[in-house]
């Protein structure tokens, strides 16, 4: 796995700007990698589904998160490429197996919370106890060290800033929450599109926004899930053409294992959430394919430690950076159903 990464690390990656790959010595014209990630959760977890079903009763639904991650394992192989694996604790402690398959098959494992709850719904002490019983189930089940995290529905907003404080003390040395566009449930629209590095009171952690592109005189996500199965393909494609080849930024893109499953039972949730947690599934896997055909990619741990060898990556504050809003507790009071997540 290593001797792939590093290979497919040595291609390019951008950071506050710097050129890296002219600094490697790469071509003027290479292209910035993309970063593969996977946030492990099966269909009844999902934030729309939140009024339907109750965290209590997920043991009754039938999972399928299994097979769904080994058709995605199978997709990394087909293109050679190393993934980031954000796994839910929940599912980690049901299906330690599953944890050390993916770890076996070369990939990198995060985490992504034990409860599947948004951050800015939680208070501090809350979000300490998920994340450490979370990050606690994947490395028992994989034995090995989890430093990557993804929030629930990219939850790290100017109301949960706090939350990086905590990842810095629970041992994470990068994150990839703060999502850089306007969105009713998520979303930074002033944060940086492009890998950062954030400083906290206990530390600082490498941020890694999802990807977005400067298209139709906004910055659109282009990042993979909803994005990726509902926008027009050639779309996305023309935005990670302008990210990763016009900017050269990486692009960080995300998938969850129920996109590529139009066969997973269907739930009674509203005509809105219905059509966006089901439509075009059965687009999704070869939407996917293409695209890892056609981007370059490198393992998230390889970008961040490209990112550290750039000059002038200094640790940007936080609170400055983002200008965070000390009140919390509006954006839960809003509704989730039906958002593209
Ligand atoms: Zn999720």
């Amino acid at each position: 796995m290593s001797a792939r990464s590093e290979e497919r690390a040595g291609g390019a990656a951008a950071v506050d700007g710097a050129d890296i790959p002219r600094a490697l010595g790469a071509s003027a014209a290479a292209p910035a990698p993309a970063v593969f990630t996977v946030d492990v959760e099966d269909y009844y977890q999902v934030a729309a589904f939140r009024s339907l079903v109750r965290r209590r009763d997920w043991d009754w639904y039938p999972s399928r998160v299994e097979g769904n991650v080994a058709r995605l394992l199978d997709l990394c192989d087909e293109h050679d490429i190393v993934g980031m694996w954000f796994i839910l604790g929940w599912e980690a402690e049901r299906r330690p197996e599953m944890v050390r398959r993916i770890a076996a098959r070369g990939h990198e494992l995060g985490c992504h919370s034990y409860w599947h709850r948004e951050i800015y719904n939680l208070a501090p002490e809350e979000f300490r106890e998920d994340t450490r019983r979370a990050k606690a189930a994947i490395e028992d089940a994989a034995g090995r060290a989890v430093v990557g995290y993804r929030a629930p529905s990219f939850s790290i907003t100017k109301r949960s800033l706090w939350a990086l404080d905590i990842l810095v003390e629970c041992g994470f040395t990068f994150d990839s929450s703060i999502f850089p566009v306007r969105h009713p449930n998520y979303g930074i629209p002033d944060a940086p599109h492009y890998p950062h590095r954030l400083r906290t009171a206990s530390g600082s952690i490498w941020e890694l926004p999802p990807a977005t592109a400067p298209l139709c005189g906004r910055r659109v996500a282009v990042a993979g899930g909803g994005y990726l199965r509902q926008f027009p393909f050639s779309f996305v494609r023309a935005g990670l053409d302008r990210l990763t080849r016009g900017e050269r930024h990486p692009a960080v893109l995300y998938v969850h294992p129920w996109e590529i499953d139009p066969g997973q039972p269907r739930l009674a949730a509203g005509w809105l959430t219905r059509q966006r947690h089901y439509r075009s599934l059965g687009r999704m896997s070869g939407r996917l394919a293409t695209l890892l055909g056609a981007l370059q990619f490198c393992s998230a741990s390889a970008l961040v430690r490209e990112c550290r060898k750039t000059p002038g990556a200094a640790a940007m504050p936080a609170e400055a950076t983002h200008r965070p809003e000390p009140a919390r507790g509006a954006e839960g009071a809003q509704g989730v159903a039906g958002s593209i997540e």
